[in-house]
């Protein structure tokens, strides 16, 4: 199932693909941040939105 990545403060899609990554490496790929609106992204307490998409 295709997924997409989504920051949680902006909506930036920070991801999105046919494979399934694991956010922590989504997050790590972008050094930690979102690069629209320079939020800094974690999983806990959880900063990105993971939807399917079609
Ligand atoms: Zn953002």
């Amino acid at each position: 199932m295709p997924q997409c990545v989504i920051c949680h403060k902006c909506h930036h899609v920070l991801y999105k693909g046919r494979n399934l990554k694991p956010p922590d490496e989504i997050i790590h790929q972008h050094d930690g941040k979102c690069p629209n609106c320079g939020k800094k992204l974690s999983l806990l307490p959880i900063d990105v939105e993971i939807k399917p998409y079609k």
